[in-house]
C-alpha cells in the first residue's frame, strides 16, 4: 500500500498544473523489476547468433504479452529477439510532436552469473554498509558507493551476494513498462506517440546492430540505462581497436639455432612499452586510454588486442600514433619479426551527432527537475546502445535508471531511484507535447 501511496503522491507534486491526483499505474515499477530480475538473461561473448542465448527470449515474450496487456499497440518480437511497441499520442494533431523512442536492454553482463537471483530489499535503509547475506564477503561499503548517503529512509534492493542484481538493465525496462502503464491509465497526461524498444545483446554489443531504425519509426529515442539518479549522459567515447601481430619463425628447439625467431620476445618489448599515464588504471574524468587486454603468445605467432579510448577523436587519433610509433620502435629492435599493426573503429562520441540536438539534454533535465531530480551531465566511460543508434539516424542519449555497481554482485538500485526515474519518463514526454505546442 505505501508504494502505491508514495508512488501518487510522486506524480501529484510532479502534476502540479493537473487539477487532481494521478491514476496509479496497474503494478509499480518496483514489482515490475522484481519479476524480471528473477529470469536469467545473461548474454555471452563471441557468438554468431543475436541474441547471443536462447534463454534472452524467455524475457523478451514476456515483455511483449505484458505490453499487449497494458494496452500498447503492436507489440511483437523479431526473430533478433527485439521487442517493439508503440504508444499513440493522444493530441488533436500528433504529427506535431516528434515520435520519441525509449529504449533499455534486457540481457544482463557476461561477467556474473545472472541464474537464479535473489533480490532482497533492504527496508527504510538507515547507512552503513550492506553485508549480503549469502556471502558476507560481499558487502556494499558507503565509502566506495558514496550514493549510499543520499539513500537513508529509502528501501534499498541488492541481490544476496551470489549472482549479480541485473539492475543493469532491467531497472530501464520496469521504469519504461510503468511509465507506460500510467500515461495508458491517465489519457489526460498529454503525450506525442512514442516507440517503446527492449533490446537484447547490450553488453555484448551485437543486439543494436539488428536494429530496425526505420521500423522503429523514432526521431530521437532515450536508452533509460544510466547510474544514479540524475545522470543524464549525451557523450561518450570514441573507441578503436587495434590489433597487432608478431609473426615470428618456429621449429624444433633441439634444432633451431639460427632458424627459429621467436615472436614472443617481440610482444613482451611491445608490451614494455606502453605508457603508464595513458591507462585505464591510471586514468578517469575526461582523460581517455590505451589498454591491452587480451593476447596470444606464441613462437610463430604473437599478437595483442588494445582498446583506444577518448571523447575527442584527436585525442584517439594521437593515441593510434603513439601505438604505430611503438610498432616501428620494437621492429627496429627485433627486425626478424615481421610486426603489423590493424586499426578498426568501434564506435564515436554520440556528442558529435547531439551537439546538434540540445533539446534532448535540456528536456531530460527539466524532466527530472519537476521529479525532484537534480540533473548533471556526465560523459560515459564507455559505449551505451545510443552510441551505434545515434550514428545510424537516431539521436540517443542516455537516462538514468536509479543504479549503481553494474556487472557486479555489489550492484543495487531502490524504489525511490526506481519511482523517481518513472516519474521524470512521465514528465519528459509531456514536456515535448508542451514544448511543441508552445512553438506553435
Ligand atoms: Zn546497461
Amino acid at each position: 500500500m505505501r508504494s502505491v501511496f508514495s508512488f501518487m503522491l510522486c506524480l501529484f507534486i510532479a502534476a502540479s498544473s493537473q487539477a487532481q491526483a494521478l491514476k496509479p499505474p496497474k503494478e509499480t515499477a518496483l514489482d515490475r523489476f522484481l519479476r524480471y530480475v528473477k529470469i536469467d538473461t545473461q548474454s555471452a561473448e563471441d557468438q554468431e547468433t543475436v541474441p547471443s542465448t536462447k534463454k534472452q527470449f524467455n524475457l523478451a515474450n514476456l515483455l511483449a504479452n505484458e505490453l499487449k496487456e497494458i494496452g500498447a499497440q503492436n507489440a511483437r518480437v523479431s526473430e533478433f529477439g527485439i521487442v517493439y511497441a508503440m504508444l499513440p499520442g493522444n493530441l488533436a494533431d500528433n504529427s506535431k510532436v516528434p515520435v520519441i523512442g525509449f529504449i533499455a536492454h534486457m540481457d544482463t553482463s557476461p561477467a556474473v552469473s545472472g541464474e537464479n537471483v535473489n533480490a532482497i530489499i533492504h527496508k527504510n535503509y538507515q547507512g552503513g554498509d550492506i553485508v549480503l547475506p549469502k556471502d558476507p564477503t560481499q558487502i556494499i561499503k558507503v565509502d566506495k558507493s558514496p550514493v549510499l548517503k543520499e539513500l537513508i529512509g529509502d528501501d534499498i534492493i541488492t541481490a544476496d551476494g551470489a549472482t549479480l542484481l541485473g539492475s543493469d538493465d532491467k531497472s530501464g525496462v520496469a521504469e519504461i513498462m510503468t511509465m507506460l502503464d500510467t500515461l495508458i491509465q491517465n489519457p489526460r497526461i498529454k503525450r506525442g506517440t512514442l516507440a517503446i524498444a527492449f533490446t537484447p545483446d547490450e553488453e555484448v554489443g551485437t543486439g543494436v546492430e539488428k536494429f530496425d531504425v526505420k521500423g522503429f519509426g523514432a526521431k530521437f529515442a532515450y536508452t533509460v540505462d544510466g547510474e544514479s539518479l540524475g545522470e543524464i549522459s549525451n557523450e561518450t567515447w570514441s573507441a578503436r581497436t587495434a590489433t597487432v601481430t608478431f609473426k615470428g619463425k618456429s621449429t624444433h628447439p633441439g634444432t633451431a639455432k639460427g632458424i627459429m625467431i621467436n615472436a614472443m620476445y617481440a610482444a613482451a618489448d611491445y608490451l614494455s612499452r606502453f605508457p603508464k599515464d595513458i591507462l585505464p588504471e591510471t586514468t578517469e574524468g575526461r582523460v581517455g586510454f590505451v589498454h591491452p587486454y587480451a593476447g596470444v603468445i606464441d613462437v610463430e605467432e604473437s599478437s595483442l588486442k588494445i582498446l583506444l579510448r577518448d571523447f575527442d577523436l584527436s585525442g584517439l587519433d594521437a593515441k593510434e600514433k603513439v601505438l604505430r610509433d611503438m610498432v616501428a620502435q620494437t621492429q627496429a629492435k627485433f627486425p626478424e619479426v615481421k610486426i603489423a599493426i590493424d586499426v578498426k573503429e568501434d564506435y564515436k562520441n554520440m556528442k558529435e551527432v547531439l551537439k546538434d540536438y540540445p533539446e534532448l539534454t535540456d528536456n531530460a533535465i527539466e524532466a527530472a527537475r519537476r521529479a525532484g531530480v537534480k540533473a548533471f551531465i556526465k560523459a560515459i566511460r564507455g559505449g551505451t546502445d545510443g552510441s551505434r543508434l545515434t550514428f545510424q539516424g537516431l539521436p540517443t542519449p542516455n537516462l538514468f535508471t536509479g543504479g549503481a555497481n553494474f556487472h557486479g554482485k555489489l550492484e543495487f538500485n531502490s524504489r525511490r531511484g526506481l519511482e523517481k526515474t518513472t516519474e521524470t519518463l512521465i514528465n519528459l514526454v509531456q514536456i515535448f507535447a508542451e514544448r511543441v505546442k508552445a512553438a506553435d
